[in-house]
């Protein structure tokens, strides 16, 4: 089988596997226990936490708050960071985890940012709407999940607090972290949302970043773990497993990179050998680890599943629905309803390789040719 829908999950790395299993058997005692078991407990969620701290050059001082995931982790980012009433602003492009959380707050003015036609935030809109208005709370992603397109975070940043020193800058960089270079103080951001099962990890486990000094309201209330922050019994075995792999990912990530680059490039470069008709959304430099494309005449939900009878999987953008408002994140890039509708997203992983690559994009001309000429 090939696996090509990585942005959505990843297998767990044997490593992460071997590290969730040891926890599991050997320290699964409770991280607030007082007795040996629960020390020893806690002693390794402080070095779980301190490991991901380091890999995102935190401060010792900085709050590292682990959740279920990067849903959580974004909940908690809006409503524990933006003041009641306060106006507060995102982009068309995020994921639900941060739109509909945007949509359903009730105490907020909230503004959303349009997307250019790369899938990056319009930043000549994002200015005009810093210089109209005052921000309390942004929260805009590093990496796109549907396109892979990368915002400039640190000019975002830049020009949001040049208007108001005191804006909260949030980043979801799920699709980034372990990826590309995720460090809080070149992105100059306050907080920012990760995700284990999205490199390689074990799912049901995320974690906030929050700067040292802002305030967090808690979501969930409880036995008080985490600072109070995120109250239930903490996830050891998945929190440790979590904490090896992303170390590992970080290590490793310039050689990932480029092996990942040969991937995405390789099939980019048959569609061109073949003179195949298709379209890049987002943009080609975008992350290595996400390609999005859209078919003329071809249905992205049919070729997934042509291609899924091949042991191919791979993911669609587009909702499997005729109306073109169904894909917020195509629609804002100004994509048109048959763009939609015939999107499909490959995703890559470390463990794909270059034949991996020559086979689908093969299959996926193939198909395509199939479909066109029915
Ligand atoms: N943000 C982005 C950009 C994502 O891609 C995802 C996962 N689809 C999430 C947030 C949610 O992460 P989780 O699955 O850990 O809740």
């Amino acid at each position: 089988m090939i696996y090509f829908d990585n942005a959505s999950t990843t297998k767990i790395s044997q490593l992460g596997l071997d590290t969730y299993n040891e926890i599991s058997k050997n320290c699964y005692y409770n991280c607030s226990s007082l007795h040996k078991g629960g020390l020893n407990a806690n002693k390794q969620l402080q070095q779980a936490r301190e490991t991901i701290l380091n890999s995102i050059n935190g401060q010792f001082n900085d709050t590292l708050i682990f959740c279920s995931g990067a849903t959580e982790a974004n909940n908690m980012a809006v409503f524990g960071l933006a003041k009641k009433g306060a106006r507060i602003l995102t982009s068309m492009g995020e994921h639900p985890s941060i739109y509909n959380t945007f949509k359903m707050t009730k105490n907020n003015v909230v503004d959303f940012v349009p997307l250019a036609e790369n899938g990056q935030v319009d930043i000549t809109k994002f200015q005009e709407l810093i210089n109209e208005n005052n921000y309390d709370f942004i929260s805009i992603m590093l990496v796109n999940n549907e396109t892979g397109a990368i915002n400039d975070i640190a000019k975002l940043v830049e020009i949001a607090k040049s208007k108001n020193e005191k804006t909260i800058f949030h980043s979801d960089c799920v699709q980034a972290y372990g990826k590309i270079d995720v460090l809080v103080d070149n992105l100059g951001v306050d907080a920012i949302s990760i995700s284990s099962h999205k490199i390689n990890g074990p799912k049901g486990i995320g974690a906030l970043y929050v700067k040292n000094g802002l305030h967090l309201n808690p979501i969930t209330f409880g036995g008080g773990q985490e600072w109070g922050l995120r109250s239930g019994t903490e996830n050891l075995p998945a929190i440790v497993s979590f904490a090896v792999v992303a170390e590992d990912k970080v290590k490793n990530i310039k050689a990932n990179y480029e092996k990942v680059k040969h991937i995405k490039e390789r099939i980019i470069e048959i569609f061109s050998q073949n003179n195949f008709d298709y379209k890049i959304n987002g943009d080609v430099n975008g992350s290595p680890y996400i390609l999005s494309i859209s078919l003329k005449g071809v249905k992205g939900e049919v070729l997934l599943h042509k291609l899924e009878i091949d042991d191919i999987l791979i993911g669609t953008g587009s909702a499997c629905s005729s109306k073109s408002s169904d894909n917020r994140i195509l629609n804002s890039m100004g994509n048109t309803k048959d763009e939609i509708m015939g999107n499909i997203r490959l995703s890559f992983g470390v463990d794909n390789t270059i034949n991996e690559a020559e086979l689908v994009a093969n299959k996926i001309i193939e198909h395509c040719n199939y479909l066109r000429n029915i």
